[in-house]
């Protein structure tokens, strides 16, 4: 049986990675710069993350959501802690589409409202209300279209509040990327996040800020909101949350009341993904990861702000982003090729660097001294 074809590989066959490095069957090393995705965040199988998965397939797999799972109690203990949410709930899901989705419809049923806010380039993932969402027509299925979502611009304060002055009673949910990841790395202005707040408590709807990239520690901060001091009202969560183990949630702000039946999941906070999640968490306190990105990001971006022919070196933490020109625009399959390195892109022209939080001085400046040669090699 053949793969369904809809992804274009890169000509790379991983089978085994460590820390910030990822083999190939010859045993090659690449330096991950890109972490499959923004996922990678404690470092390719890292021994803790690796014990508490382990400890837990011996204990229980899986079992459905009719019964106490305790480590979801203890998940939710957790996350208030490191992320400073004491008064929201927790929903487990897992994936960031399913994440998104049902930030909307619980948006929707708290408000009894349809109309969603999303702004030009956002992404929120494949499924139906989140693909909805997301700007971007190849994704979106006929089926997919509604007259429900209204796309505005990034960072356009006075686009979204004349759009509140119109249609504010009828909207149910502004959902926007503390970075939009898919759509180049742009970080949501303070003033932006601080309008939305506004305006949301003003007409009731619901503010959900999608950090399902940007989010869990990558920024420097738990949440990518967190840097503009401004409190949404349902987080999402995905990538990071759990190093590789796919799981993701939601943070549900107390206001917002749970119904049997309103939200629900087979696999979604199963024991596995939450010993994932634990161990991010355990993980990311012991060894300080959030100051660590926040210092590693400083310092990376300061390094790439001083090297001649990128342009527009922006981010936040360990989410970065930098244009290429057209003369270097074999620049990211070159960095693969001959310097083993994997970077992340952004259509048009943009690179996009996501390495693991736990990365040191070392990493960093092999990535640098790589990036400076690959420049060189393409200009000469
Ligand atoms: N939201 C954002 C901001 C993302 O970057 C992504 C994935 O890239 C998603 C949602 C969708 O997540 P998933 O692929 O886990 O469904």
């Amino acid at each position: 049986m053949k793969l369904f074809d809809v992804y274009p590989l890169m000509d790379l066959n991983i089978v085994r990675a460590a820390g910030s490095y990822v083999y190939d069957e010859q045993d090659n090393a690449f330096l991950d710069f890109y972490g499959g995705h923004a996922v990678i965040s404690i470092g390719h199988g890292h021994s803790h993350w690796k014990q508490r998965i382990a400890g837990q397939m011996d204990k229980i797999a899986f079992y459905s959501n009719a019964v106490i799972n305790e480590l979801q109690a203890e998940l939710a203990e957790k996350l208030a802690k490191i992320s400073g949410k004491k008064m929201y709930a927790l929903f487990l899901c897992n994936s960031g589409a399913e994440a998104n989705e049902n930030a909307l419809k619980l948006a929707s049923f708290h408000t009894g409202r349809k109309k969603v806010v999303a702004f030009k380039k956002a992404f929120h993932g494949r499924t139906s209300l989140a693909v909805a969402a997301t700007d971007n027509p190849k994704y979106t299925a006929p089926v997919n279209e509604t007259e429900h979502v209204v796309f505005l611009p990034f960072n356009d304060v006075a686009a979204l509040s004349a759009y509140f002055a119109l249609n504010g009673n009828d909207i149910a949910a502004v959902i926007i990327e503390g970075i939009q990841g898919v759509g180049g790395i742009h970080v949501a202005s303070d003033e932006m996040l601080q309008t939305i707040r506004e305006l949301c408590d003003t007409y009731n709807s619901v503010f959900i800020a999608d950090e399902v990239q940007c989010g869990f520690g990558r920024s420097g901060k738990f949440f990518s909101l967190d840097h503009a001091g401004v409190q949404a009202d349902i987080y999402t969560m995905a990538k990071g949350m759990g190093n590789g183990f796919p799981v993701a949630g939601l943070l549900i702000a107390s206001h917002i009341k749970a119904q049997y039946g309103m939200l629900g999941t087979t696999f979604g906070g199963n024991h596995l993904a939450c010993a994932a999640a634990l161990a991010v968490i355990e993980t990311m306190e012991q060894e300080n990861l959030l100051h660590n990105a926040a210092v590693m990001g400083d310092y990376l971006m300061r390094s790439l702000q001083q090297i001649k022919g990128i342009e527009n070196v922006r981010g936040n933490g360990l989410m970065i982003g930098f244009d290429v020109p057209e003369q270097l625009k074999t620049l990211k399959q070159h960095l693969f090729k001959k310097y083993n390195i994997l970077t992340g892109e952004a259509a048009p022209n943009v690179i996009r660097l996501l390495p693991a939080m736990t990365i040191d001085r070392v990493i960093a400046d092999t990535f640098l001294q790589a990036l400076q040669a690959a420049i060189d090699d393409l200009n000469n």
